[in-house]
């Protein structure tokens, strides 16, 4: 399980560890995320005010969700999250209302995180000065507008920190990453080679793994590979040496060449440079 329960709490167990590469990244959300929640006394002394919201964007299966959960997890804080699309789709009414409870929740529960997953659901970029609805209020503006209120709403409790993520930051209205808002736009890139490294030592953290295997040379044949990508390249090349022999005890190189060798990348080249 990825959450631990407690009274009123949901803490997620990922931890910064976890989580391969981005060391600069994570050291940026440790300040926005981990210091206002730890140190709240301190900033209110000196009346700094907190990043209020932090929008996360980046290409699909880079750890945008993995991201926030560590941070929820180093501050032990309540973890809510939402899939924003999930909302979009409700009944007229019920997103709104979902929303405003989540913020009750969190706010009974805090310090808590609350995570919104696929934000351009909710927050488009609007046509024109006068918004693309023509007059009428949209489903997405009026969860947009709740999730502002909520957020406004917040300035005086500290012990709440908001986080957003979305693979398409263009796609978002400006008016959510005004001062107060989400103040914090950080981008979380697919791993470099360091990263995928990283990323494939965490993953095979619990596998036995032959001695053939060259953990660095598989991060260098598997550019473009995102963190779910890699993992699912280990859980893969496991099961490939248990098909060949029910009995294996490891995991050997050449189960790691035929799967890579099989399996596509999901990123390209050219989906990368739009970000
Ligand atoms: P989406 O945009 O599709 O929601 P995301 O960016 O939020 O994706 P996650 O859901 O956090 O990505 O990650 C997907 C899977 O890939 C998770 O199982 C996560 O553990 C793994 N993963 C991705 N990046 C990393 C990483 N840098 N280190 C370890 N695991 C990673």
């Amino acid at each position: 399980p990825s959450i631990t329960k407690g009274e009123n709490k949901e803490i997620p167990i990922v931890s910064w560890d976890d989580i391969g590469g981005l060391k600069d990244l994570k050291k940026e959300l440790q300040k926005a995320v981990e210091w206002p929640i730890k140190y709240a006394a301190g900033f209110e002394r000196l009346g700094i005010a907190p990043v209020r919201g932090v929008l996360l964007h980046g290409p699909p299966g880079c750890s945008k969700t993995t991201l926030a959960k560590a941070a929820a997890h180093a501050t032990q804080a309540s973890f809510f999250s939402l899939s924003c699309a999930e909302l979009y789709s409700k009944y007229v009414g019920e997103g709104e209302a979902l929303l405003r409870r989540t913020f009750q929740k969190a706010r009974l529960a805090s310090p808590s995180i609350i995570f919104f997953d696929e934000i351009d659901a909710i927050a488009p970029k609007r046509a024109g000065p006068g918004g693309n609805s023509g007059g009428s209020v949209t489903v997405g503006e009026r969860l947009l507008s709740t999730l502002l209120t909520e957020m406004d709403g917040l300035e005086s409790a500290m012990g709440i920190i908001v986080l957003a993520a979305t693979n398409c930051l263009n796609a978002i209205d400006a008016a959510l990453m005004r001062p107060g808002r989400f103040d914090k736009v950080l981008y979380v890139p697919p791993p470099d080679v360091e990263g995928r490294y990283e990323i494939l030592r965490i993953k095979t953290q619990d596998m036995k793994l032959g001695e053939d295997v060259d953990l660095w040379k598989i991060a260098e044949c598997t550019e473009l590979f995102t963190g779910a990508d890699l993992g699912g390249l280990c859980n893969e090349a496991g099961m490939t040496a248990l098909r060949e022999d029910l009995t294996a005890s490891s995991v050997h190189n050449k189960h790691f060449q035929a799967v890579r060798s099989s399996l596509r990348p999901s990123l390209t080249k050219a989906e990368i440079d739009k970000y």
